[in-house]
């Protein structure tokens, strides 16, 4: 408003320059939606219940049991849902949208347009299955963040982590045997200046951190333990010092943000958890001595399951001694959905799968894999409003600041699906998205409606 008052008095300013008039010309008219007889999840009740939902720009601004009437009839795109499900777009809180090459092997064969250009198609591909949020943990994604936010490519909102930190000979360090280290050589390789930074000793650390920060980081992935993609780090690895967390939390708590690290095992977790980290990614080794630490200061643990049911064609890359290390993490898995459950924590849902087209597709199933464990509607809470919050922990850095992901709620941001189906009696639903995702929408723009 304040822009158009602005061209209206300079406006007047030019045809009578004494004039101290000021006229206000009208603001172009606000884009609504408004969705009528739909049954509402709203990302955190157990039960649907029949409500209106208007979309004014790319906000919600009403929800209402009671019939809501328009009185912009002209800018009001009636969308009448014949009793189907109207839900929060779909969360995905652990992908790696720049890793669409199955290993590192493979940056040597292809440059960064490649991998980019390959990204974007991935992108797409997660919006048009209903996935509205990508939680980008370990790539150099912001700019494909700043692409899809240009309007240039479309995709879903990316939280970006930019390149993970961790140490010589640690989950992040995927040179070959005899490669020369980045850091003491001249030697420079696009994977360690775009995707992992190789950083010892908390002066390596904190620059890495400001240096993701610097080109757009929302979170920061480190490292700190070993890892089942990498050679050279066995699982019971521990990495990274005291003094080496402290100096990554510290300077990403300065910039207003969090650390999240990749872990395995209780003697990686508490050293990361003692020293400022807020989520624990993985963490399928845990024990209930992590649990209880995790409870009690209300750590996050970022759950995978589908990663861990992939086919053997989709491991084939996978070296003997790297398969040894997946069946590890596998048998944890059970016993780790079993604590979180106990101690009732603060649990995300995400894939961890990347590396082709057929994997990330399959990413999808990280809903109905952990049925074992979850009932339907605990799940879809996982994939909306519980992953939601999670996102919200980039605080001043949360690229999408106006209001809440994940719900559906009066000024929540406007993304949502008309799905045929109760996704909180069967959360599969939402895996057959040609059939059963009516309406997507992100940011208030409908990117497929086949109702
Ligand atoms: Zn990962």
């Amino acid at each position: 408003m304040i822009k158009y008052l602005v061209k209206a008095v300079l406006a007047a300013t030019i045809c009578f320059s004494a004039s101290t008039f000021a006229v206000e010309t009208e603001a172009p008219p606000v884009k609504q939606t408004l969705f009528k007889n739909v049954m509402v999840f709203d990302g955190s009740n157990d039960k649907l219940y029949k409500a209106d939902v208007l979309v004014k720009g790319n906000m919600i601004d009403q929800v209402s049991r009671k019939s809501i009437k328009v009185s912009d009839s002209k800018n009001t795109t009636v969308i009448d849902g014949a009793g189907r499900t109207l839900m929060p777009g779909l969360i995905e809180a652990h992908n790696h949208l720049m890793f669409p090459v199955p290993n590192t092997a493979w940056f040597n064969t292809h440059d960064m347009t490649y991998i980019a250009a390959a990204a974007a198609e991935e992108a797409k591909g997660f919006l048009m299955r209903g996935w509205t949020t990508v939680r980008d943990i370990g790539g150099p994604s912001m700019g494909l963040h700043r692409a899809v936010e240009d309007g240039r490519i479309v995709g879903p909102r990316i939280y970006a982590s930019g390149a993970v930190v961790g140490q010589t000979s640690g989950h992040g360090d995927m040179r070959g045997y005899v490669d020369p280290h980045p850091n003491m050589v001249e030697y420079t390789h696009p994977f360690f200046d775009q995707f992992s930074f190789i950083a010892d000793g908390p002066a390596e650390v904190q620059r890495a951190v400001r240096e993701n920060l610097r080109r757009g980081a929302v979170h920061i992935k480190v490292m700190a333990g070993g890892g089942v993609s990498s050679e050279f780090d066995p699982i019971y690895t521990v990495q990274y010092s005291a003094e080496e967390f402290r100096a990554a939390t510290e300077a990403a708590a300065d910039y207003g943000t969090y650390v999240a690290v990749h872990a395995y095992t209780d003697e990686s977790i508490f050293r990361a958890i003692n020293n400022g980290v807020k989520v624990i990614e993985h963490g399928q080794l845990m024990t209930e001595k992590s649990a209880k630490l995790m409870a009690e200061k209300d750590i996050w643990v970022g759950t995978n399951c589908q990663v861990l049911n992939l086919s053997a064609e989709a491991l084939s890359f996978l070296t003997p001694d790297q398969m040894a290390k997946w069946r590890l993490i596998k048998d944890g898995l059970d016993n780790q959905m079993k604590l979180i459950k106990k101690y009732n924590l603060k649990a995300s849902l995400g894939s961890d799968i990347f590396g082709s087209s057929a994997n990330f597709l399959d990413s999808r199933k990280e809903l109905s894999c952990r049925k074992e464990w979850f009932t339907s509607a605990e799940i879809a809470k996982q994939a909306t409003s519980i992953n939601g919050e999670m996102l919200a922990l980039t605080g001043v850095r949360n690229p999408y600041p106006k209001g809440p992901i994940g719900v559906i709620q009066k000024g929540a941001y406007a993304d949502l699906l008309i799905v045929e189906g109760n996704p909180l009696k069967d959360v599969s639903i939402l895996e057959d998205y040609e059939k059963n995702m009516k309406i997507i929408m992100k940011d208030g723009v409908i990117y497929k409606n086949s109702l």
